[in-house]
């Protein structure tokens, strides 16, 4: 175990448009920096999770549409490998370890900085619009057809879920980072469909909108998710989320369709070692509880309600979102990406150098891993990921490299 929750050296170059963080931060205090700048680059969506991981194995948050996934936006790393070696890595310089670390899942080395690409900011419109469950199946038909039409500027979320005072809605959460005269046409349709409980959207800072959906994630929960990609919400598919939604077994579980949109969706699956590349929808079956004795009704309404949809998803699953009773999934996590991910992550660590004299001396060790044992995945997830997100909140969260 390698603690790296006291890095959290970060430096904005506002003319050349970079950061260069270390994997300590959270997504908070990366987010804080860049907006003293006005600037921002893609993270995920809630702000305590860290850096590092989204960014490894993808990074899908409310930039994505327009400007791709946090891992497209990463332009090098210094990464530790296997022998112990550090190396800079980037379209350049160790060009087949770059693209690994792209969506790879951590399974190549640990980072010790991240170099980004930054991009002008905020404020932005952002927020929900909430409506009653009863028109849970009206409500998600229009999203899949809005948000499919949308320009790169918005990206949207839907979630089903149960308000503080036990009221079960639908709702639909966007964010627009373009000019907002323009972004309030666009979402004219959103707010003139059926009759809203609640329409927060509104111009804010950015940095307001990336905590916006923290308390839906406190600490002392219970957790366990799954999530597969669905490119379309169709009739069948949205009866079959409505329905295991309507008998959810905690009044804390959200079922959340994140959209995959725009920029993030047209980068070549073989660019990157994140492969799901798609106009698509992360259908996300978040079980959240409170007491050990309701662990068996809420995971077992969880895995029923994954076997329901299943037939209505991809197979295919984002690695950050994999559970560690998944290990079956993990070739899903990286489609046809896994084989040479695989022989990647099988290199001997001398033959990643163009000679010996980079940073010290080779030290010529053989990972000892077969190309069948990626798993970065499995040392990440479980209702893991929170976990971990925990343990970076309390100031150690640490990362391993699997071999
Ligand atoms: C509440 C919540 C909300 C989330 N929302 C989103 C979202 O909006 N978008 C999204 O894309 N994902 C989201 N996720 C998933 C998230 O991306 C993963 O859980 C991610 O692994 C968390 O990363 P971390 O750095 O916080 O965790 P950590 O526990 O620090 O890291 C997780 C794993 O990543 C690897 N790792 C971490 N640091 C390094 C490093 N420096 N070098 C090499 N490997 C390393 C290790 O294998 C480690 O076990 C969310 C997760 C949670 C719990």
């Amino acid at each position: 175990m390698i603690d790296l929750s006291l890095m959290k050296g970060c430096r904005i170059d506002p003319v050349r448009r970079t950061a260069r963080a270390e994997p300590g931060l959270t997504l908070a205090e990366f987010d804080h920096n860049c907006q003293v700048f006005a600037l921002a680059t893609t993270m995920g969506a809630v702000s305590p999770t860290g850096i590092a991981g989204p960014t490894l194995g993808g990074g899908v948050g409310w930039l994505c549409s327009k400007y791709g996934l946090t891992c497209d936006n990463l332009l090098s790393v210094d990464i530790v490998t296997a022998d112990g070696r550090l190396r800079t890595a980037s379209p350049l310089e160790h060009p087949d370890l770059f693209w690994a670390v792209c969506g790879g899942g951590g399974n190549v080395g640990i980072v010790t900085s991240f170099e980004y690409r930054l991009h002008e900011v905020g404020p932005v419109l952002g927020g929900s619009v909430v409506f009653p469950f009863t028109k849970a199946k009206t409500v998600l038909a229009f999203y899949d057809d809005f948000a499919r039409s949308c320009p790169d500027e918005l990206s949207v979320n839907a979630a089903l879920s149960t308000t503080a005072d036990g009221v079960p809605v639908v709702g639909i959460g966007v964010a627009w980072c373009g000019a907002l005269d323009l972004g309030d046409r666009v979402l004219r349709p959103l707010h003139a469909f059926e009759t809203p409980l609640a329409d927060t959207i509104a111009s804010r800072r950015y940095v307001d909108l990336q905590r916006a959906s923290d308390a839906f994630f406190p600490l002392e929960r219970r957790h366990y998710w799954k999530a597969g990609w669905q490119r379309r919400l169709t009739p069948a598919g949205i009866d079959v989320i409505v329905e295991f939604a309507a008998r959810r077994p905690s009044p804390y579980m959200r079922l959340s369709l994140q959209q995959m949109h725009g920029a993030a969706a047209r980068v070549p699956p073989s660019a990157t070692a994140f492969v799901h590349r798609h106009d698509q929808w992360e259908v996300q079956m978040l079980s959240q509880w409170l007491d050990p004795a309701d662990d068996e009704v809420n995971i077992g309404w969880t895995r029923e309600c994954y076997a329901a949809l299943e037939p209505h998803l991809e197979r295919a699953v984002y690695v950050n979102s994999l559970g560690g009773d998944e290990t079956s999934r993990i070739r899903e996590a990286y489609g046809a990406n896994y084989e040479r991910l695989a022989a990647i992550k099988a290199i001997r660590p001398d033959e990643l150098l163009p000679h010996q004299s980079e940073r010290g001396d080779a030290a010529s060790v053989e990972l000892s891993v077969h190309p069948d044992s990626v798993q970065g995945p499995l040392e990440q997830q479980d209702a893991p990921a929170f976990r971990s997100s925990r343990r970076r909140q309390r100031q150690r969260a640490v990362s391993r490299i699997t071999r």
